[in-house]
C-alpha cells in the first residue's frame, strides 16, 4: 500500500494531507501524482469523486516558487461551480504554503478579480471565457505559466469552449507542463491533447473502479406518462437522505420540479437556464442538506462535489453508459453504500443491458425494500422470538458445517464475494434498521460482538443506511448471527437479519 508520504511531496503538503485525514492516495492520485513530480505531461481520465483535484492540485502547488509574484499556474476549468470547488481544494491543501490561489469565474463582478490579481496570484483558477476577458484587458499575463491544468475538459468541450481553450494554451510559454483531465476522450480532446501537449503519459481511471460494490443499481421500466408518479412513489419508499434527479433537458428539470413541489415535496432544480446566483443559491443550499431533492441536468451538475448523497435517480435514462457512471458515481462515496435507480420506458429497455455490459455490472429490477426482504432466501433455522437469551452466550460450533447435510441453506451473497462452490469469502447480512431508527455502525458491531458473540476479525464490513444496514461476516457465522440477532432489540428497537440476497 501506496501511501502519501512514499509520493514525494514535500512536508507542509505533507502536513495539509495529515491535517485533512487524508491518508491514502487514491489511485489517480498515486499514478498521476509522481508523473506529473517528475515535471511529464499527464492525461487523466478520470472523473469527480475520484480525488483527482489533489492529483493534479498536489504537485501544482509543490512546483510554485512562493518567492515569485507572477501567475505561475493555472487551471482552467468549464464551470463556475467548479472553478470554486478546484479553488477551495488548492487553497486547503496550500494551507502551509505562502502562496495566492485566486479564482476568477463569469457572473460576479470583475473589477474585484482584478485587484485580487493585481495583489498577487501564484495560481490562478478560471472559467475560460472571464480568463479570456482578463487577458484582453491586461490584467492577466501568462508568460509565466508554466503548469496548466485543464481539468473537465470533455465538458468544456460540450459547451463550446475549446477554441478559447487553445487560444489561452498558445499564450502559455511552451516548455509549459500540461496536465488533462476528462472523464470521457472524445476525439477532439485527443486532438487537443496530441497538439498541446508534450508526450503525455495517460492514466486512466476505469468507470469500474466507481461503481463496484459501492452503489446497488436498480432499473425501473415504466410508461413516459407514469414517470413522475412512480417518481412520488419510488421516493416514498426509498426516503432518501439527499437525492438528485438527472433529467436530459433543462426543461424537463423544470417542469419535473414543478410537479414534486405539487406533492409537496422539498426540491430544487439546477439547469443552465438560471441565473448564475440562483443557480448558486441552490448548490450552497443543497451543499448544507436545507434541500432535500435537486432535479439536475447533466450539465449543470457536472463535477459538483457533493457528498452524502444517497440517491442517484436517473429519471431520463443516460446517453451513454460513461454518462451513467458519472452519474452515479455521485452516490456510495468513499466507504458509503448508495442506490442508483434507473427509469426507462419499455422501448428504452435494452439500454440497460448495454449499460450493464459496458459497465460490466449487475442491475436489477427495483425492489420496495419489503420486496427484497421478502425475496431473501430464509435462513434454515431460525430463532423463535422471545426464547431465552441464554443462547446468545453460548458459543455453538460452526454453522457452517450444518450445511453439509442437504438441507436448502441461504444462497450466499455473490455480491460479496462468494462463488457457486460455497467458498465464499465473506456472507452478507440484511439488517432491517438503519440511521432512520437511531443506529450506528458502532451499535451493530456492538450487537455482532455481545449478542453474537462474534470475534472482530470474522466482521468484515459494516455499513449502515438510512433505512436498513449490512453487515458482511465470516460465511462459518453466518447463520449463527442471523439465529443469535434477529429478533433481538437493539436500542429499543426490533432488528431482523436475513442473508442478502446478490
Ligand atoms: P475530487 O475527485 O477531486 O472532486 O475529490 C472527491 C473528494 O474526495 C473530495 O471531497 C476530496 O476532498 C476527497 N479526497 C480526495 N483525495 C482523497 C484521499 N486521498 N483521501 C481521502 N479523501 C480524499
Amino acid at each position: 500500500m501506496t501511501a502519501f508520504k512514499d509520493l514525494g511531496l514535500s512536508p507542509a503538503i505533507q502536513q495539509a494531507l495529515d491535517e485533512l485525514g487524508f491518508v491514502e492516495p487514491s489511485p489517480i492520485q498515486e499514478e498521476a501524482i509522481p508523473e506529473l513530480l517528475a515535471g511529464h505531461d499527464v492525461i487523466g481520465q478520470a472523473q469527480t469523486g475520484t480525488g483527482k483535484t489533489a492529483a493534479f492540485g498536489l504537485p501544482l502547488l509543490q512546483y510554485l516558487d512562493p518567492a515569485d509574484p507572477e501567475v505561475q499556474a493555472i487551471v482552467l476549468t468549464p464551470t463556475r461551480e467548479l472553478c470554486i470547488q478546484v479553488t477551495q481544494a488548492l487553497r486547503s491543501y496550500a494551507e502551509h504554503l505562502e502562496v495566492e490561489v485566486v479564482a476568477v469565474f463569469g457572473g460576479a463582478p470583475i473589477r474585484s478579480q482584478q485587484s485580487q490579481l493585481r495583489s498577487g496570484a501564484h495560481v490562478v483558477v478560471a472559467t475560460v471565457g472571464r480568463m479570456m476577458d482578463l487577458m484582453s484587458r491586461h490584467s492577466l499575463v501568462l508568460t509565466s505559466a508554466r503548469f496548466v491544468v485543464l481539468d473537465e475538459a470533455d465538458e468544456m468541450l460540450d459547451l463550446g469552449f475549446i477554441e478559447d481553450v487553445e487560444k489561452i494554451l498558445r499564450m502559455c510559454p511552451s516548455g509549459r507542463q500540461t496536465a488533462l483531465f476528462s472523464a470521457t476522450m472524445p476525439p477532439p480532446i485527443q486532438k487537443l491533447a496530441e497538439g498541446y501537449m508534450y508526450d503525455p503519459t495517460t492514466i486512466r481511471i476505469t468507470p469500474k473502479t466507481l461503481t463496484v460494490d459501492a452503489i446497488q443499481q436498480a432499473f425501473i421500466e415504466v410508461p413516459a406518462k407514469d414517470k413522475a408518479e412512480k417518481l412520488v412513489d419510488v421516493l416514498k419508499v426509498e426516503e432518501p437522505e439527499q437525492a438528485i434527479i438527472f433529467t436530459r433537458t433543462k426543461i424537463g428539470a423544470s417542469k419535473l420540479e414543478q410537479t414534486l413541489k405539487a406533492k409537496g415535496l422539498d426540491v430544487k432544480a439546477l439547469h443552465g437556464d438560471m441565473s448564475q446566483g440562483s443557480r448558486d443559491g441552490v448548490m450552497i443550499a443543497f451543499k448544507d442538506h436545507r434541500v432535500r431533492l435537486l432535479v439536475a441536468t447533466d450539465i449543470a451538475a457536472r463535477g459538483l462535489d457533493i457528498e452524502h448523497v444517497t440517491h442517484v435517480i436517473n429519471y431520463d435514462v443516460p446517453n451513454s453508459s460513461e454518462v451513467y457512471v458519472h452519474r452515479i458515481g455521485r452516490t456510495g462515496r468513499v466507504g458509503r453504500t448508495g442506490r442508483a435507480i434507473t427509469f426507462v420506458t419499455p422501448a428504452q429497455r435494452e439500454e440497460i443491458g448495454r449499460i450493464e455490459r459496458d459497465v460490466k455490472t449487475s442491475i436489477g429490477e427495483w425492489e420496495t425494500p419489503e420486496e427484497r426482504l421478502e425475496h431473501a432466501p430464509r435462513p434454515r433455522r431460525r430463532r423463535e422470538r422471545g426464547e431465552p437469551s441464554e443462547r446468545q452466550r453460548e458459543r455453538e460450533p460452526a454453522a457452517a458445517g450444518d450445511r453439509a447435510e442437504g438441507d436448502d441453506g441461504p444462497d450466499r451473497d455473490r455480491d460479496a464475494g462468494g462463488d457457486r462452490d460455497g467458498k465464499a469469502e465473506t456472507v452478507k447480512l440484511f439488517v432491517n434498521r438503519g440511521e432512520r431508527s437511531g443506529i450506528d455502525e458502532e451499535d451493530l458491531r456492538w450487537a455482532l460482538r455481545e449478542g453474537a458473540v462474534l470475534p472482530d476479525e470474522a466482521i468484515h464490513d459494516v455499513r449502515v443506511l438510512h433505512r436498513f444496514s449490512f453487515v458482511e461476516v465470516d460465511p462459518a457465522e453466518a447463520e449463527r448471527t442471523v439465529e443469535f440477532l434477529d429478533g433481538t432489540k437493539l436500542k429499543g428497537k426490533e432488528i431482523r437479519l436475513e442473508v442478502a440476497r446478490s
